[in-house]
């Protein structure tokens, strides 16, 4: 690990903000690899710099005077941590021309997609995450927890190429990758040896997909003795459905606690939260407190196979993510898909999918609309367990964006270019695109 400069760690008000350095003689005389110059952080605190050492960010202030062999002026453009897909299909993305799903069920997409996987070799499935991975990182994302799919069918090949994915891009973006069996574990003879055997080659986590199995308290148990085994954090996809008949959500939170596994647990889609009335919601939203689960919403996905049978007013099929928040449960927001029988579109921008997210679970009141730059940033990082790793503050990766917008209250609703994406503090993307008016309005 590289030093940290000797700084205090930053002050208790604003964990993600640290006070800016004293700017002594010694401090100046310090050597720096990169400033970022006049950056906005907060819109209520003027502009700053920031400067970053040995892939950290070592100083934040205004005008901290300080000189590096490379500068960026962010002419007062917003910067923000990285973004953080917390939960990201690498390994079937962009298989929408081979997977038709013509009535839009979740249960389609997920057949179509088993169909296929037998014809799936490991040139074409690395291809394809390349390629998705890399439209992610053009907007900005710098880590991804990849939900990678093993079984029978496809063996380890997904996991096998995911992790050599990770080593090869490991200047460019923290890569999770997730062991996911998603046709299920007893229903298929042999994946759960595959499941230990996909952990042992180095999945960073353990997933799970309990409404696709034969014995769903089973398959969370096993998620459980695996994760122990294997001291590994959780990611469930898990009550993804419009009706809330058949959850599981209280079983795995009483599970999460009594493992003592909170704050290790992220569960994704939760639709089915959706569909509880208030009184029947509410003692749930206190126990996945309690448990400190994420919910991560997939909205591009929810709203797309969401309802399907609704003849009319048809639902939106989401995870109540106001109420989440109230209740002070974490909530992350990720793209799931691209491009697949699950999800036909997608650009890998993570800001567009949480501005959508504003309208889709009216999060638009004075109150949330700040929070929703969270949900793909700090909230994120967190269920990834990226901790004091991550953030605006000194001693922290500098894994940052500039965003081509100069409020921080904008840095979602303006869908900003992504000007400079920085990785360890080393520039990964520029951005120079540029809009011209070639016509002018008449006079007045
Ligand atoms: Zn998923």
């Amino acid at each position: 690990m590289p030093p940290l400069l000797a700084h205090p760690s930053p002050p208790p008000r604003d964990p993600e903000l640290a006070t800016p350095l004293p700017e002594t003689p010694a401090h100046k005389r310090r050597r720096v690899d990169l400033v970022l110059r006049r950056v906005r952080v907060r819109d209520d605190e003027p502009l700053v710099d920031v400067a970053i050492t040995d892939g950290r960010i070592a100083a934040i202030g205004a005008e901290l005077g300080l000189h590096a062999p490379e500068e960026i002026d962010g002419d007062g453009h917003v910067l923000v941590p990285g973004l953080v897909e917390s939960h990201l299909h690498l390994d079937k993305a962009l298989l929408a021309d081979y997977t038709p799903n013509a009535s839009g069920t979740l249960s389609e997409a997920i057949s179509a997609t088993a169909r296929h996987k037998a014809t799936v070799t490991a040139a074409d499935l690395r291809a394809r995450a390349e390629t998705a991975l890399t439209m992610a990182l053009r907007h900005g994302t710098t880590a991804i927890r990849a939900e990678t799919e093993f079984d029978p069918f496809i063996g380890l090949t997904g996991i096998a190429e995911l992790l050599a994915l990770k080593r090869r891009y490991a200047h460019l973006v923290t890569l999770q990758v997730v062991a996911f069996p998603q046709e299920g574990v007893f229903q298929h003879p042999g994946t759960e040896q595959l499941f230990r055997e996909a952990m042992r080659r180095g999945a960073d986590v353990v997933g799970g997909v309990p409404y696709n199995d034969i014995a769903p308290h089973r398959h969370i148990d096993l998620c459980f003795e695996i994760a122990r085994e294997f001291d590994r954090p959780i990611s469930l996809h898990q009550d993804f459905s419009d009706g809330a008949e058949g959850m599981t959500m209280e079983y795995v939170a009483r599970k999460t606690i009594a493992a003592g596994w909170q704050g290790r647990v992220a569960v994704g889609h939760a639709t089915a939260l959706g569909a509880l009335p208030p009184s029947r919601l509410k003692p749930l939203l206190a126990l996945l407190r309690e448990a400190d689960i994420t919910v991560v919403t997939l909205p591009l996905t929810d709203l797309y196979l969401g309802g399907r049978r609704d003849t009319h007013k048809v639902r939106r099929a989401l995870a109540p993510v106001a109420a989440l928040l109230k209740a002070g449960v974490n909530v992350a927001v990720s793209s799931n898909n691209l491009r697949n029988a699950f999800t036909p579109f997608g650009t890998g921008d993570l800001l567009s999918v949480a501005a959508l997210l504003i309208a889709a679970a009216h999060l638009g009141g004075g109150d949330l609309l700040p929070r929703v730059l969270d949900l793909a940033t700090t909230n994120a990082a967190r269920a990834l367990g990226l901790g004091p790793e991550y953030g605006l503050a000194v001693g922290r990766r500098a894994d940052l964006v500039v965003l081509d917008t100069r409020r921080v209250h904008d840095a979602v609703i303006d869908l900003p270019e992504r000007l400079w994406v920085l990785k360890d503090g080393r520039v990964t993307v520029r951005n120079t695109r540029k809009t011209e008016f070639r016509a002018t309005p008449a006079a007045a």
